[in-house]
């Protein structure tokens, strides 16, 4: 026969609350790691498009007798070194995806479009690698040691070392995606993920580190 305690819900209310409480601390505890994880997720797939990048630049200039395009943020008026064209260049070695283009972390991209002035690209451009003319494969003497492509927010894609856009500017804040952070691609096309606090002034100029 029960008794009048057993005739109850099987969870007391002291019960459920202990269960309760439980649960919440194991939400504490599992909510920055899967934070973290998704997080670790975006930064991989970001440097997967700053790979392919690389890989289409290096098809540019092998079709160009090692010729890097050129890039003018300054709109000189040559129609070949406008500031977007560097992307456009490159295009059609990346199979105008232009998705490879979108760092997932980035909010502010927008799909390029006929007419549309939107930032189609979440990338900058070292502007020591070709700015105002092309670079030849033999200008870069320390390809693993030369900045190309990162993240980086500028609208017109070129970061140089200037009161306005200088390359110093990675430790701000709109370069720092990926867990404090950004993803840079060297020349010789491999992708790291670097502290702004880690990166020299060398490594955006040519010249041997
Ligand atoms: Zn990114």
């Amino acid at each position: 026969m029960l008794g009048p305690r057993q005739s109850l819900s099987p969870f007391s209310l002291v019960e459920l609350l202990v269960v309760i409480g439980i649960m919440a601390i194991l939400m504490s505890i599992l909510l920055p790691v899967t934070t973290k994880i998704r997080e670790n997720g975006r930064r991989v797939a970001c440097s997967a498009n700053l790979r392919q990048l690389g890989t289409a630049m290096h098809l540019y200039m092998q079709e160009y007798d090692q010729s890097m395009c050129p890039h003018d943020d300054a709109d000189s008026g040559n129609p070949e070194w406008r500031w977007d064209t560097i992307y456009l260049n490159l295009a059609p070695y990346y199979s105008d995806n232009h998705d490879i283009l979108k760092c997932p972390k980035d909010r502010s991209w927008t799909r390029p479009a006929s007419g549309a002035t939107g930032r189609w690209w979440s990338y900058g451009f070292n502007h020591a690698c070709g700015y105002g003319g092309a670079m030849m494969t033999t200008d870069f003497v320390d390809p693993p040691g030369t900045a190309v492509f990162f993240d980086s927010d500028e609208s017109d894609g070129g970061v140089e070392d200037d009161g306005n856009r200088p390359y110093q500017n990675i430790a701000s804040k709109a370069y720092r995606r990926h867990l404090q952070g950004l993803n840079v691609m060297f020349f010789d096309g491999h992708v790291q993920w670097r502290r702004p606090s880690s990166l020299t002034n060398a490594q955006f100029t040519l010249a041997q580190d």
